[in-house]
């Protein structure tokens, strides 16, 4: 980082927390530069160059755009204090992934900003670990970050390319498209909800929903094969119905939705709960991570083909219109009168 606010440097604690158990084992065992090098610090095998100099520098192929996204994870907000460090280190990654699967875009590189409340070393190696795992499997290098101290907070950007032109987008959805929804829903708003006790999960179903929620998959390789397809795409992370309402507001279109073909597709065995609580997980709960997109129903067979061609299960569960506004009925086509929310960090 840059020279820290009061000067001081950052491998010696600010004096106030020189007697602090956290602090003094910073001291002793390493600083800013030595942390980065030993789990940060990664050779760039296509980027130009990567960690260690002012900048990164990226060279996508001729006739390609970059595709640039960023994500922030919170302590307490978006993830629990308690959480693996190894999954969470998958998670900080996939979720920026995530954004790239939506655009279509094939992921290359990514910069990390890490705000520590000091060097916890079984953290960072389980940190590391499981971020570089999901980064191998994608082809996805380190280039740079930024690395000071503070209350928790891991910020990822992430860089994609996708030809010029091809990116998939909010904002070509249209009246007639049918609306297909990747993997699963509601998993991780159902563990998320038996971490607050306010539902009861079996053992076996609470830590595949936690699976789930702490570990989603990037749907990158179905994002690839959507190119050329989809007519929009958007992944799913504050709720299927909020972010749907992005593509039918960006596309200037309404739609109708499925909530029983929607909610069959919750994962875990849930059979206690009540029809209401699995369909709010399924159209409302976030932090799926799937892709929700539009295609024309000439496109049905190629999209079963893309769904397959990347292992990926394709579910469709309503169709693009041209009124405005989201109509959700059942599976007999019966309006459903529940009321659903979307995430939103600021109501
Ligand atoms: P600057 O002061 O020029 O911003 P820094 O001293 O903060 O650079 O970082 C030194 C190098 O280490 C840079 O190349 C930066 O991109 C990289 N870096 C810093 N923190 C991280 C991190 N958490 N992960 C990966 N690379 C990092
Ligand atoms: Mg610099």
């Amino acid at each position: 980082m840059k020279g820290g606010r009061h000067g001081e440097s950052t491998r010696t604690p600010p004096a106030g927390l020189q007697a602090s158990a956290t602090a003094t084992a910073y001291a002793r065992r390493m600083g800013e530069f030595d942390l980065i090098t030993r789990y940060f610090k990664r050779p760039a095998v296509r980027s130009p160059l990567g960690v260690g100099d002012d900048c990164a520098l990226l060279a996508p192929a001729p006739g390609m755009q970059l595709a640039v996204s960023c994500d922030m994870l919170v302590e307490g907000r978006h993830f629990l204090s308690t959480v693996d460090p190894a999954r969470l280190g998958h998670k900080a990654l996939a979720v920026n992934l995530s954004d790239l699967a939506a655009c279509g875009a094939k992921p290359l590189a990514f910069t990390l900003a890490l705000a520590l409340p000091g060097v916890d070393e079984p953290w960072l190696e389980g940190f590391s670990r499981g971020l570089f795992a999901l980064a191998d499997a994608h082809g996805c290098e380190v280039v740079g970050g930024d690395t000071t101290r503070g209350p928790l907070n891991i910020c990822i950007t992430v860089f994609g390319e996708v030809p010029a032109g091809a990116a998939l987008l909010r904002s070509g959805a249209r009246a007639g498209d049918d609306i297909w929804v990747s993997g699963t829903l509601g998993d991780a708003r159902l563990a998320l909800e038996a971490f607050r006790g306010t539902v009861a999960l079996p053992a076996e179903a609470f830590e595949s929903a936690r699976a789930r929620m702490e570990q989603p998959t990037p749907r990158v390789a179905l994002g690839l094969a959507l190119r050329g397809i989809a007519s929009s795409a958007v992944d799913v992370s504050d709720g299927l119905i909020g972010d749907l309402g992005h593509i039918l507001a960006s596309s200037g279109v309404g739609a109708t939705l499925d909530a029983d073909a929607a909610t069959a597709l919750i994962a875990v065995e849930a059979p206690s709960l009540s029809t209401e609580i699995l369909r709010t997980c399924a159209l409302s709960g976030g932090d799926d991570y799937e892709l929700v997109f539009t295609a024309a129903p000439s496109a049905r067979d190629a999209v079963t083909q893309a769904g397959a061609g990347s292992a990926t299960r394709v579910t469709r569960i309503g169709r693009i219109e041209a009124a405005a506004g989201l109509r959700i009925v059942d599976a007999a086509g019966a309006p459903v009168s529940q009321r659903f929310g979307s995430f939103d960090h600021f109501v």
